[in-house]
């Protein structure tokens, strides 16, 4: 099993790729903690990821720096450490720019780019003190190639491409990898409300001629959160079916 033993914490895994990531890396061996804004989301997630293996769920809110740090604080006392932390959690917000509102702006950003930031600081220094540790962030691929309506949502994954890259630099020589994956189109609750013609053009855009799953993703983070990936470090792997 490639996480076995691995304590991971995964942020916003009450529903679509962060629930996939989950249950993954339960399947893999590894103990996970699971976190979502809603008590009765994550109740449910994580009487579904029992199943599988040890799994206790907390309410944070990732944009709360001071929620994170409890949430990490709660995570070592339980388990005594924290191996791996996926910073899944995010929101979309779209609005062409001219119409979009301050308010939209900021809340993405707060969300995408403090929330990976806030989680990332908390957990750092339990890496730090084992010399050990895996973080690896949600970015998309609009960052690269930028989204109509998005503005917002590509500023904020791009800045985590960035903050991966920094990170990664800085804290290898804790024994710590940072990295981000950049999925491109996958089917979750986040896309499911897209019209079924603009789905069909976004599937004719994939080289591969599908939608990404949730599975296609959990398994790029099972892979950059084991120990198969500890010379990668820094980068972000574009998970799209060729799209980009
Ligand atoms: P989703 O909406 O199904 O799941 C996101 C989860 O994050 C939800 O359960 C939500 O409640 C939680 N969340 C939102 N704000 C939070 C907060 N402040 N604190 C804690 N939890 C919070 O979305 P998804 O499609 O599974 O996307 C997961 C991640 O992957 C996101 O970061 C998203 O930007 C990224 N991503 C998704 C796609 C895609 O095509 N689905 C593509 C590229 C990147």
């Amino acid at each position: 099993m490639l996480l076995d033993g691995k304590v991971a914490i995964v942020t916003g895994a009450a529903s679509g790729i962060g629930f996939g990531t989950a249950k993954r890396f339960l399947q893999e061996g590894a103990k996970a903690a699971i976190c979502d804004m809603r008590r009765e989301a994550i109740d449910e997630a994580v009487a579904q990821l029992s199943k599988f293996g040890t799994v206790c769920g907390f309410v944070a809110n990732v944009a709360d720096r001071a929620q994170c740090d409890a949430l990490a604080r709660q995570v070592a006392d339980a388990y005594g450490r924290i191996d791996i932390l996926i910073n899944n959690a995010g929101i979309t917000r779209d609005a062409q720019f001219y119409k979009m509102k301050d308010e939209d702006f900021y809340k993405v950003i707060e969300v995408n780019l403090f929330g990976t930031y806030n989680m990332s600081k908390a957990v750092v220094p339990y890496m730090m003190e084992q010399r050990y540790g895996k973080i690896v962030s949600a970015s998309s691929i609009a960052c690269i190639k930028g989204n109509f309506g998005q503005s917002n949502y590509a500023a904020s994954k791009a800045a985590i491409m960035s903050f991966t890259r920094s990170l990664g630099r800085e804290l290898g020589k804790y024994g710590i990898n940072v990295n981000a994956v950049a999925p491109g189109f996958i089917r979750t609750p986040m896309t499911d409300a897209i019209p079924p013609d603009i789905m069909q053009q976004k599937i004719a855009s994939i080289p591969l001629r599908r939608t990404g799953e949730v599975a296609d993703i959990a398994a790029a983070y099972a892979f950059l959160a084991s120990d198969q990936a500890s010379f990668i470090n820094a980068t972000t792997l574009i998970v799209d079916g060729g799209m980009h």
